[in-house]
């Protein structure tokens, strides 16, 4: 052996990579370092075998077919990375080699043997696919994600990844959005979202953002939906930002779940307002009860009180009936009163109670809701209303008497034929009964048809004076009064005739009734720029001023008892109406002591 042939030996036997040597066609092993033993797990006994004989194991792995090839061919083969599957330890194990297999020519060129230079890289290998797979799986993750994942690159805003969820959840097509920008992919968010975007890439700040309610063209149709999403930047190596991500999530149907709910809640709290409803909540095995701020205001407190102080506020009278009502309720499962309660400053308010009980498993009271309404208002104009009823059935039934008395005497006279001459004052007395109910009837109903808003004008031309002399002749007919007609009398007014009439009685009667001592009543009729304005003027009592804003009230009386001059409260209001109607305007001017003038004014074309 020459020296150099032997450094080689030895060079190659040091190496730490396995470097093997197979000669002639059986591809016997005639040189094997130590590193290609131990890889092999075999001792120096393969040394002069066959391959396929050192290592049954790779029979079905390409190697052996490699090596016959270069052999055969003469080209030297590389491999970067190939797998190995190897009986090593007792057990077959993988491994993958880097190799490059020479062939190695005799003195007339021709192959005599294969070279095999080898490098384990199975740990480099599985590192890599360690890499490869941990992407694949945040790749797929990515993709099979419900939530929207969209990737950019931060220097241009690439789209480099984005899932299925993100191009559904902005209803874009996977081709508009991938190598395209992102602004350009959802153009009607940019304005909104590019500042921030910028932002975030600049600042290195994460950007989170609840319930945005975003604008959006999801396949072409405009949207508003609701987004949760965070832009997340992700850090280079280097501490650069070269990607940001979206993570986006749709959260309208929450939204608008919440806002429907919030909106029944804020319906019904503004039902309690508007309707000034107090409600309770009563826990009927503590008795503990909790009460709403409109309830204890309607008791008259500022705070909440306990129950005994609350069942105290009750009119003497009244107390009884609510127990009542409370026992009833255990058995009905609904509880209804009406009752008068004392404020502290003793006012005595109307209230109105109503709860539904709720019962546990064995059907034992546990719980009790209810409202409270303070029904002062309602009671008092009930109250109204009854009183109304009263006078007015009252008032009916004065001239009504007088009619029937008037008609008995006729029945006699007639019957007896005898004083023939006070037929007729008898008659002209029934008359005047008649015309009394007449007008009440009258009032009546004009005040019906104005509550149904059905007072109709029937307008025309007519002269004022011949208008006002025609109403008033007849009530002055058998009076001790005076009428003095001044101004403009001959003035042409247009109006509902009838109704007009109407008023100046009203005016007039008013003023014979509540001014029965003095006789003098002026009628001013007065031309004005745009109006023509009419006033009765009488020397009675006049009106306390205190009482003169109530005047045109319906069923308003300054003497209510009515005990000094029957009526019903409503001659002036239905004026008032009727006026009202003609877009003219009402009034009184009066003192007390020295009489009332009361004026209408109608408006001339
Ligand atoms: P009624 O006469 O049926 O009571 P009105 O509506 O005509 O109803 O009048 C309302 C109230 O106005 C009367 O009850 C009376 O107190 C007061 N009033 C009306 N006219 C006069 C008047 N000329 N002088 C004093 N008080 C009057």
């Amino acid at each position: 052996m020459e020296p150099t042939e032997s450094l080689f030996r030895d060079i190659v036997e040091i190496s730490p990579f396995p470097v093997y040597v197979c000669t002639g066609n059986n591809m016997i092993i005639s040189v094997a370092n130590n590193a290609t033993l131990k890889a092999w797990d075999r001792d120096a006994s393969v040394i002069g075998k066959p391959f396929f004989e050192a290592l049954p194991e790779l029979e079905d792995q390409p190697f052996l077919g490699y090596l016959q090839g270069v052999y055969r061919t003469g080209k030297p083969f590389h491999s970067d990375a190939e797998r190995a599957d190897l009986l090593v330890g007792g057990k077959m194990q993988t491994f993958y080699y880097k190799f490059t297999y020479q062939p190695m020519f005799d003195a007339e060129g021709k192959v005599y043997g294969v070279a095999a230079f080898n490098t384990d890289v199975t740990e480099l290998e599985r590192a890599r696919q360690a890499v490869e797979e941990s992407e694949m799986t945040l790749y797929n993750l990515v993709r099979q994600a419900p939530v929207g994942i969209c990737i950019i690159r931060a220097e241009d805003l690439m789209i480099e990844v984005v899932n299925d969820s993100y191009l559904k959840l902005v209803g874009k097509r996977r081709k508009d959005m991938e190598n395209h920008s992102i602004w350009e992919a959802i153009p009607e968010a940019a304005q909104l979202y590019a500042p921030i975007m910028n932002n975030v890439i600049s600042s290195g700040v994460a950007f989170s953002a609840r319930e945005h309610e975003v604008f959006l063209i999801r396949n072409g149709e405009p949207e508003i939906v609701f987004i949760d999403f965070v832009y997340e930047p992700v850090l280079h190596f280097d501490g650069t930002i070269n990607t940001i991500m979206i993570i986006a999530i749709e959260v309208t149907d929450k939204v608008v779940a919440r806002r429907n709910i919030e909106d029944v809640e804020e319906r019904g709290r503004l039902a309690i307002e508007a309707a000034e409803i107090g409600t309770f909540d009563l826990d009927m095995n503590t008795d503990t009860l909790v009460t709403s701020d409109r309830f204890n205001s309607i008791f008259g407190f500022t705070t909440a009180v306990s129950r005994k102080k609350l069942a105290g506020t009750f009119h003497v009278e009244d107390q009884e009936l609510r127990i009542r009502a409370h026992e009833a309720a255990l058995k009905s499962g609904y509880l209804f009163y009406e009752a008068r309660v004392i404020h502290p400053d003793d006012s005595v308010h109307w209230i109105r109670s109503q709860a539904k009980v709720y019962y546990d498993n064995d059907d034992k009271p546990k719980r009790m809701l209810g409202t409270v309404l303070d029904i002062t208002e309602f009671k008092r104009l009930q109250q109204q209303k009854d009183d109304f009823i009263s006078v007015a059935s009252h008032e009916l039934k004065t001239p009504m008497t007088s009619l029937k008395a008037s008609i008995q005497i006729l029945d006699k006279l007639i019957k007896n034929n005898s004083n023939p001459e006070k037929v007729s004052v008898f008659i002209e007395k029934a008359n005047t009964s008649l015309t009394k109910m007449h007008h009440l009837i009258e009032s009546l109903l004009n005040v019906s048809k104005i509550t149904a808003g059905q007072l109709a004008l029937n307008k025309t031309h007519f002269k004022a004076d011949e208008m006002i002399s025609e109403s008033c002749d007849h009530i002055l007919l058998n009076g001790d009064h005076s009428l003095e007609l001044t101004g403009d009398t001959d003035v042409e007014l247009f109006a509902d005739r009838s109704k007009i009439e109407q008023v100046v009685i009203n005016l007039v009667n008013n003023a014979i009734k509540y001014a029965p001592l003095s006789y003098k009543i002026i009628i001013d009729v007065r031309r004005q720029r745009r109006s023509v304005k009419i006033s009765v003027q009488d020397f009675g009592e006049g009106i306390a001023y205190d009482k003169i804003p109530h005047l045109f009230e319906r069923y308003y009386r300054v003497d209510s008892t009515g005990l000094q001059y029957s009526g019903l409260g409503l001659g002036l209001y239905i004026s008032a109406e009727i006026i009202e109607r003609h877009n003219g305007k009402i009034g009184v001017n009066s003192e007390a002591g020295k009489g009332s003038t009361f004026w209408f004014t109608l408006p001339v074309s």
